[in-house]
């Protein structure tokens, strides 16, 4: 039961750390807000927000999802704006947002507040309740929760229709790539849309964003925009890696998660950077030299331990670019022709006693979600299933497994695909890639790995909701 403390001016109220609201004039029937007296400003998570004029006065239109955790039921609002402010969130960030007056109701009482739109959801809640908002009217109590009491599925069916799915049912989630027939991500549609969630298959190359301060959006071709995803599924070929990681970089800043981020993407692209990264942490890769002069190449070959070596075009993937020369005149003239082309490449020790096998270690929230092991086909080194290997569930050492976690946290990856190679002084590292195929370890593990990722980005979006760190939010 609701406590009531008597004052002068009116009853205060004792409200839970979070409540359903009501905010009449917007046609907002019931909206769950985080109350914390910890945030100056109050703010609700619209997006669309459209500035324009009306009677020569400035008014804002914005969409709002009230539900939280339900990105299906949507309610456009239009408002006069009373001002236009920077605000700084506890992260740091700092947003200009537009500032509306309109009155709340809550627990039978209706007042007017002063609500900003925030056009990042980073908190989870689709409106924080500051405590300008609550002065000589409420108290906080922060351990308790809807004091005033719930609004239940059946109820959010009967306020926003019958096609309002309940809270938590779905998620809106894209999946960033270009081909939609490729394995790996039918798979990936297939596997989001039987755990419930809504997937939209979003073509890089049909992407485009909008960099603004007040409304910054990613665009689609057919004249959808974007900024409703829960989160995104970056599947970047190499070939569009910085447009890929332009567009996810977008999204991020919009509040969508990135299962991998645009920045661990790039860094993983660069065979070179990704190699300094894991060596900085201590972990083990084979020798490697890079040099930018064909002036180097005979030192080069030195330092790696002279050939037989590899050479590896620090952008290649699937086995492409990388060169096995036996020789130290092979080596030579391979690497001078690489360079010759003006080809970005590294010279590496070539582990024979390997065989032609390698570890592929398909990691999933910093876990090994399935382990195959790929062997190449006869005559050839490269144990890509892409250049014809063959990959058998394996099972991986402790010293595999914790090299293969240690390689994925230091390039911060979500998912990675992490590449071992055994050799006679213990498991090396070869490369982390930031997409992962998905065929030829489904089939060879029988795992959903599919499946694994859809709900690691469940995980992630049901552990922002469920944060409790404030949202410290100031008025500079
Ligand atoms: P890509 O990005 O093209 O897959 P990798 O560095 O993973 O490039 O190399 C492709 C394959 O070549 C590996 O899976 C492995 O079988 C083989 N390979 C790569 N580097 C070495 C090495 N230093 N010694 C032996 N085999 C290697
Ligand atoms: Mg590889």
């Amino acid at each position: 039961m609701p406590i009531a403390v008597m004052n002068a001016a009116h009853q205060k109220f004792i409200a839970g750390a979070q409540e359903w609201c009501s905010l009449p004039q917007l046609d907002i029937a019931a909206v769950q807000a985080r109350v914390d007296s910890g945030a100056k400003t109050s703010s609700i998570h619209a997006f669309n927000i459209e500035p324009f004029t009306r009677n020569s006065s400035p008014w804002v239109r914005f969409d709002i999802h009230p539900i939280r955790q339900n990105r299906r039921v949507t309610i456009r609002c239009e408002s006069p704006t009373i001002d236009r402010r920077i605000v700084k969130s506890s992260n740091g960030q700092s947003e200009k947002r537009f500032v509306i007056r309109t009155p709340l109701t809550l627990n039978g009482q209706t007042w007017d507040i002063e609500l900003t739109l925030a056009n990042r959801d980073t908190m989870g809640f689709r409106m924080l309740l500051g405590r300008e908002a609550m002065s000589g009217r409420l108290l906080v109590d922060s351990e308790e929760k809807y004091l005033f009491g719930e609004v239940d599925d059946k109820q959010v069916e009967i306020l926003y229709g019958k096609s309002a799915p309940a809270p938590g049912s779905g998620l809106k989630i894209g999946l960033l790539a270009t081909d939609p027939d490729l394995y790996s991500n039918r798979r990936l549609i297939e596997a989001g849309e039987k755990l419930g969630h809504e997937m939209v298959f979003l073509n890089i190359r049909q992407c485009y964003m909008k960099l603004d301060a007040d409304s910054p959006a990613v665009h689609y071709r057919d004249g959808r925009i974007l900024n409703d995803l829960d989160a995104v599924i970056p599947r970047i070929r190499p070939a569009i890696t910085f447009y890929g990681c332009a567009i996810t970089r977008h999204f991020e800043s919009l509040g969508v998660f990135a299962l991998n981020n645009a920045t661990a993407i790039t860094q993983s692209r660069d065979k070179l950077y990704s190699l300094q990264l894991l060596q900085q942490q201590g972990l083990d890769i084979p020798i490697t030299g890079y040099a930018n002069s064909p002036n180097d190449t005979d030192n080069l070959i030195e330092m790696v331990g002279g050939a037989p070596l590899i050479v590896k075009l620090l952008e290649g993937s699937q086995g492409r670019g990388v060169v096995l020369a036996e020789t130290t005149k092979a080596a030579e003239s391979v690497i001078n022709a690489m360079k010759s082309l003006r080809a970005n490449l590294l010279v590496q020790e070539y582990i024979e006693e390997a065989g032609g096998k390698d570890l592929r270690c398909f990691m999933i929230d910093g876990k090994v979600a399935a382990a195959i092991q790929r062997e190449a086909a006869p005559g050839e080194f490269r144990a890509n299933l892409h250049r014809g290997g063959h990959a058998h569930l394996t099972d991986i050492s402790p010293e595999e497994e914790q090299l293969a976690i240690k390689a994925t946290q230091a390039l911060k990856l979500n998912v990675a695909g992490v590449d071992i190679i055994r050799s006679t002084r213990g498991p090396l590292l070869l490369e982390v890639n930031s997409s992962p195929g998905l065929e030829g370890i489904e089939a060879a593990t029988g795992q959903d790995v599919a499946a694994k990722m859809i709900q690691a980005i469940e995980k992630q979006i049901s552990n922002a909701y469920s944060q409790t760190t404030r949202e410290q939010t100031e008025t500079i």
